[in-house]
């Protein structure tokens, strides 16, 4: 999960966790000195359920305006079991409400941040990325990770051809940070890690 927090100390929340992450991070943001209902808005990177299963928790409680990329509201609004993995590893997802069905190339404005959705299938194929071409900044969920690693294909809808081509755009970005949905975050030199993983991906090939 990634706060980002905009002038008007609203905060938009990148993906809700599971059911172990929500209270930490509540805590983490009073310590902040705001609150859980500052959290204005959701963004999933994509439906799995250890990157969405507490949304509908938050949207009870907080009531954020909801955005999951387009090809993937439907799962959310349905209680997809598969889609999001749940009956895989957990057991239960809450359906919730979808907003904003989020499109490729739209642009996110968060304070300072201005953040560009890319349409990167391959780990699924709803995945999204958030980049931010001023600060250099990529959110990637589960698309690629650091020290060139990258999402595995082989849950539904998963696709490795799809894979390598979202790698390959990726590594053409002159990006700095990479915050990635599992593992380390990077900073610098996050192309050097992107540029890695569209590399290390073709070895399965
Ligand atoms: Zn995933």
């Amino acid at each position: 999960m990634y706060l980002v927090i905009d002038d008007e100390e609203k905060i938009t929340l990148i993906d809700t966790g599971h059911d172990a992450h929500r209270t930490y991070l509540v805590k983490y943001i009073e310590n902040l000195g705001m609150k859980g209902t500052d959290i204005s808005r959701v963004i999933l990177t994509h439906i799995h359920v250890d990157h969405s299963g507490g949304l509908a928790w938050f949207v009870d409680k907080f009531n954020p305006e909801v955005h999951v990329f387009e090809t993937d509201a439907d799962a959310i609004e349905n209680g997809d079991m598969r889609m999001t993995l749940a009956s895989m590893f957990k057991g239960s997802f809450d359906k919730t409400r979808v907003d904003v069905r989020l499109k490729t190339g739209e642009k996110l404005g968060m304070g300072k941040y201005s953040f560009k959705v890319l349409h990167t299938p391959g780990h699924s194929s709803g995945s999204i990325c958030l980049w931010d071409e001023k600060a250099k900044v990529l959110i990637s969920g589960d698309t690629v990770f650091a020290d060139g690693s990258f999402g595995r294909t082989d849950f539904p809808s998963g696709n490795l051809g799809e894979l390598i081509n979202s790698l390959n755009s990726l590594a053409e970005l002159d990006a700095e940070v990479l915050l990635p949905g599992h593992m380390r975050w990077v900073t610098g030199d996050a192309t050097k890690h992107l540029k890695m993983s569209a590399k290390y991906i073709k070895m399965l090939m």
